[in-house]
């Protein structure tokens, strides 16, 4: 058969409210032009992102009847930790709230003045907690992730000779860790290819650096592996995470993506030291270590979301049906960044509107653009989220990232529809100039004015 229908069932709905061209205008203005600060209920459909959006599975819920609510040791924690130890092959396994969680603890550990941590590329909140720390941030995308149309099967990958001479240029003894994000996010949710993990892996060893993974999308990144790379495509995908996994010396992981729940996060290490300073710090500030800020309800969901995301026909419709709204835009004419991701398609905002300059913010032209159109929520990846910082994002982009197990087909069709009638009105789209903004992570709360 040619179609690959979803893969489940629908048990539980929640309507959406539609919405009039003349409310949505009134709601825009009232928001400041910054889709964050509009009301979900005002949304019809929400692209914002797919962190902690997904749908649960009837046997997640019934999970959640079951959590064990104990303070410490709760029979909910170490079926979390026996289903990560199983998937990932760690050792040593913290629960926390969210991914930035896990991040703010390792680079509390990690980081600090005068430090440099090299990645594929930085996702905000990653970058934030780095540069918090007083480190540095750098990207080392291999060249081709920053042309929209090159269709490099592995564009996440990082450029592993840059890698090389980064190390040579600020010493080993100043890079606390190298990550890589997996699939990367910022640069089009594009996989990483085990080769490439492996080579990074290699480079790391070699110069005595811990290797971490910023595992969030783990499972969709192992589709691509088993799709796209040489000899990978008879392995099931549980034993490419698990190669995945093994290569590296931690890993955090954002359960709201591949998790499929609505809260939690992951830190996972190998050395007994580190996991002892995480540990306190986790205490300190989420909550003991079998909880790490989360009920024991939430760890039952986690443990069995891990589970599901790993099944390959779900993976299948997930990664098609993120490629089938990338490939109708590509047919209207609307440039993404080719291939279509994983989670999520990105579209580039200056081909879309090449009148409006970078300063200007194409993307938060085209974002509010949707949402006027048709009551769409996207996200602006590109001077707003990443300007402002210590390095100018190389695309303005504009992402439409899928809620796991949320949207049928033909909520997907009416976005390629809206999109494609805002194409026609492109050229009228105007600037946009930032009237008042907070000193981090700006993109959450600033406001916006039309020029
Ligand atoms: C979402 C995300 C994070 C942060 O996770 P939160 O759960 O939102 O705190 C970190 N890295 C990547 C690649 C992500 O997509």
């Amino acid at each position: 058969m040619k179609t690959i229908i979803e893969p489940f069932r629908i048990k539980s709905v929640e309507p959406i409210r539609m919405t009039t061209p003349g409310e949505r205008e009134q709601i825009l203005r009232e928001a400041h032009f910054n889709l964050f600060l509009v009301k979900a209920e005002d949304v019809v459909i929400d692209l914002l992102t797919d962190s902690g959006t997904g749908a649960m599975s009837s046997e997640q819920w019934a999970g959640v009847m079951r959590g064990d609510e104990s303070y410490a040791g709760a029979r909910s924690f170490y079926r979390f930790e026996e289903t990560l130890k199983r998937i990932t092959g760690f050792e040593h396994i913290l629960p926390t709230h969210q991914g930035r969680a896990s991040e703010r603890i390792l680079f509390s550990l990690l980081g600090g003045e005068g430090r440099v941590v090299p990645n594929n590329a930085h996702f905000d909140t990653t970058r934030a907690n780095i540069e918090h720390s007083g480190a540095r941030a750098v990207n080392l995308p291999i060249p081709e992730a920053s042309e929209p149309a090159n269709r490099h099967p592995f564009k996440g990958n990082m450029d592993v000779g840059a890698l090389k001479v980064l190390i040579d240029e600020v010493g080993r003894e100043r890079i606390p860790c190298v990550m890589l994000t997996i699939t990367n996010n910022s640069g089009g949710g594009q996989p990483v290819s085990l080769g490439n993990i492996r080579a990074v892996s290699e480079v790391c060893r070699a110069n005595g650096l811990p290797f971490f993974l910023d595992a969030c999308r783990f499972a969709e990144n192992a589709w691509f592996i088993k799709q796209r790379e040489d000899g990978q495509k008879d392995r099931p995908v549980a034993e490419i995470v698990r190669e995945m996994f093994d290569l590296a010396d931690g890993a955090t992981i954002s359960a709201k993506k591949d998790g499929i729940v609505n809260m939690g996060g992951v830190l996972l290490v190998r050395d007994p030291d580190l996991l002892r300073r995480a540990g306190e710090l986790l205490i300190l500030t989420e909550g003991y270590t079998t909880y790490g800020g989360l009920s024991g309800r939430d760890l039952e969901a986690m443990a069995r979301g891990f589970e599901e995301v790993l099944r390959e026909d779900y993976l299948r419709y997930r990664i098609r049906s993120t490629a089938y709204l990338g490939d109708r835009l590509l047919e209207a004419g609307i440039q993404i960044i080719e291939p279509p991701g994983g989670h999520a398609v990105y579209v580039d905002a200056r081909a879309f509107c090449p009148h409006i300059p970078p300063e200007q913010f194409p993307g938060q032209s085209v974002v509010c653009g949707l949402y006027r159109e048709g009551g769409i929520r996207s996200c602006e990846i590109g001077s707003v989220m990443f300007g402002g910082g210590s390095e100018a994002p190389p695309m303005e982009l504009v992402r439409l990232a899928i809620p796991r197990r949320v949207y049928t087909q033909s909520h997907i069709d009416y976005v390629a529809e809206v999109f494609i009638a805002l194409k026609e009105k492109a050229g009228a789209l105007r600037g946009m100039r930032i009237v008042e903004q907070p000193p981090a992570l700006r993109h959450f709360t600033a406001k916006f004015e039309e020029i």
